[in-house]
């Protein structure tokens, strides 16, 4: 279990503070009961014996989820966009619902399409697939599914894997530099005009050059439907701003946080370890929040603690789990062990499950994003072959 201190100066002194499990167990005994299920969402982690809301939850609610929350999110921003003024200060939390789902729909609905696990039928599995990432403008089913399916978990954090050569060759965060040389290609990767470009090139490529015939007619019809919205609305302003904004750099972002920090990347087989204890060793699980205040704080420094502590889960793990750790990501580690799981709907429970079998299980990575970001970076430490070019490495399954 890692070991990760946290950073308000309130956290309790005792010992394994930031244990996950523990964690997790005195959130329970502590915070209100009808918070329970809000909890296990942000942190990706239920307490001991917790069961999820919804046992048996089916398929379809997954894409309604999303669809709403999308949904909810145009509407916002156009609106606010329409209204101008005071109004633009409420437009971060209209795109962080637009990413949200936009992000959903390609981590959870497209991923679990392209395994095959979506709906239990293969033909409405790659329909979905299909739809969602051409109203996305995404890769497609096939290209999705060779990149992942065929290579991202079979050979996990080799030279082939698209999720790493994207990491290595187009971000440049590469194994053998300096922490802070790699922090610092992150946040230029994140600003940089060049990679979001080529981002969209490839996204463009997926949907109107690599493709199957019927793709590319799919996505000429829906960008007819879109630009004749436009000249038909004349709310060529507020769809720029409500809609191609958060689904396109805001959506590279939010990619971008997740690659980095969804492996240990770097980390090279032993020479006295197994190939299954070497891939386990690249697995981790990602678990948002922070130790609760100690118990017997009183007066100034409690309401201090406390402040802190709220503030911290509204206004920073919340927007990370919403915008970048979405739907079952802080789980991805315990998703290799079994990508074809059939109990993906409820994830957060399920994949728990998969890590209690013999075996092994990734490592519980708990604190806040900063936090895991350092631990994942710290792990760069060993040099691994760089791949040659960056127009394939950019083709990676956004
Ligand atoms: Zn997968």
């Amino acid at each position: 279990m890692e070991q990760i201190p946290a950073s308000a100066s309130c956290t309790p002194t005792k010992s394994n503070p930031s244990e996950v499990a523990a964690v997790r167990a005195e959130w329970k005994e502590r915070l209100p009961n009808w918070l329970q299920p809000l909890l296990t969402w942000l942190m990706g982690f239920p307490y001991s014996g917790q069961e999820p809301i919804f046992p048996d939850k089916p398929w379809w609610i997954s894409v309604v989820i999303p669809t709403f929350v999308l949904t909810s999110g145009v509407t916002m921003a156009m609106a606010i966009v329409n209204h101008g003024g005071i109004a633009w200060a409420a437009i971060p939390i209209a795109w962080l619902l637009i990413v949200n789902a936009a992000r959903t729909f390609q981590v959870h609905v497209c991923h679990q399409g392209i395994h095959g696990n979506f709906s239990g039928n293969q033909t409405v599995d790659r329909a979905a697939v299909e739809v969602v990432s051409t109203v996305l403008m995404v890769q497609g089913y096939d290209e999705y599914h060779d990149g992942h399916d065929d290579i991202h978990h079979p050979k996990l954090a080799s030279d082939e894997d698209p999720d790493l050569k994207f990491t290595v060759n187009v971000m440049k965060i590469k194994p053998g530099n300096p922490e802070s040389v790699n922090k610092r290609k992150f946040l230029l990767s994140i600003v940089s005009p060049r990679i979001h470009a080529l981002l969209i090139i490839s996204r463009l490529k997926s949907n109107f050059v690599s493709c199957p015939i019927y793709r590319r007619l799919m996505s000429i019809a829906w960008l007819a439907v879109f630009i004749t919205g436009i000249v038909v609305s004349g709310k060529w302003v507020e769809l720029l701003y409500g809609c191609l904004v958060p689904v396109t750099v805001l959506y590279h972002a939010s990619a971008m946080c997740q690659f980095v920090t969804e492996h240990f990347w770097a980390n090279k087989r032993q020479s006295d370890q197994s190939g299954g204890g070497h891939y386990l060793s690249l697995l981790l699980n990602r678990h948002l929040g922070d130790p609760l205040p100690e118990k017997g704080i009183a007066g100034a420094k409690w309401l201090q603690c406390w402040v802190i502590w709220w503030a911290r889960l509204l206004f920073y793990h919340m927007p990370v789990r919403m915008g970048i750790l979405v739907a079952d990501l802080p789980v991805h580690g315990s998703h290799h062990l079994d990508p074809h799981d059939k109990g993906w709907t409820n994830a957060i429970y399920s994949h728990h499950n998969l890590a209690k079998r013999p075996g092994g299980h990734p490592v519980e990575v708990f604190g806040s994003f900063g936090a895991i970001f350092d631990r994942v970076m710290a792990s760069f430490a060993q040099p691994v072959q760089e791949e040659n070019g960056t127009e394939v490495a950019a083709s990676t399954s956004l």
